[in-house]
């Protein structure tokens, strides 16, 4: 899993140095593809089945999008904060990592949201390595994001990954009933994507009618970060950092 996970790294640190004004979405996606088909690595996301498949290799959600988001012939602007999301699997194992990237210079309120939505990632992984069960590091990541007044997205958590991208357990950002019925041990050989997703606003998202694209209903901005990591003797390791 370590080989897919660097691959999404190398990924990721790709997308890092397009990331400008003037570039679109279109384009991040196709160097994106490019890069997995030198690799050998099969893209996750193109085909994933919907209403109508997922048509391409990255979701690009672009300041109110929350995730799943289309590229297309949308060009970043100066101020845009764009979430990159995508996936690999190589030799039979599967890697996923998204993160929000600021376009130029952004709005206080977008820099802080960052801040938070980075943090909330970095929290998750250091209490797993110090929690028996999940739920105790919902908590956490839960109580983070209220502390500094911004939302947890509730309609999408992270997941179980391995030889798919999607395996159980559910892995949500924020405690509920549910979760603690489907609470689980943070055991060694556990893979988990932890994904928060924060809302500047309201938690609540709607579905655009391209079927995929995900928005704040209060069109306020929204931030992504992903990391796959898998439990060990030693604690969380990150797959997708690219070490
Ligand atoms: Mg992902
Ligand atoms: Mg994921």
């Amino acid at each position: 899993m370590r080989s897919a996970g660097r691959v999404v790294a190398e990924a990721h640190r790709l997308v890092r140095t397009l990331i400008a004004p003037g570039i679109t979405t279109a384009e991040i996606d196709l160097a994106v593809e490019r890069l997995f088909e030198q690799r050998g690595a099969q893209p996750l996301f193109k085909g994933v089945p919907g209403k109508v498949p997922f048509p391409a290799v990255c979701c690009i959600s672009v300041n109110e999008e929350v995730v799943h988001g289309i590229p297309g012939h949308r060009a970043l602007q100066a101020g845009d904060i764009v979430k990159v999301d995508t996936g690999c699997r190589l030799d039979g194992w599967c890697g996923d990592s998204a993160w929000t990237y600021a376009v130029g210079e952004v709005s206080e309120e977008c820099r802080e949201l960052m801040r938070v939505g980075q943090e909330n990632l970095e929290l998750a992984i250091r209490e797993m390595g110090r929690s028996e069960r999940w739920s105790q590091v919902a908590e956490k990541m839960e109580s983070h994001v209220r502390d500094s007044g911004f939302s947890v997205v509730e309609q999408f958590v992270g997941h179980g990954i391995g030889r798919e991208m999607h395996e159980d357990p559910q892995v949500p950002n924020f405690v509920s009933k549910q979760l603690l019925r489907q609470d689980f041990r943070l055991v060694p050989g556990l893979v988990l994507a932890i994904e928060p997703m924060v809302n500047a606003g309201g938690k609540t998202v709607r579905i655009l009618s391209d079927h995929w694209t995900v928005e704040t209903r209060d069109k306020r901005p929204s931030v992504h970060f992903e990391h796959t990591v898998a439990m060990t003797d030693q604690g969380p390791s990150i797959l997708t950092d690219g070490s």
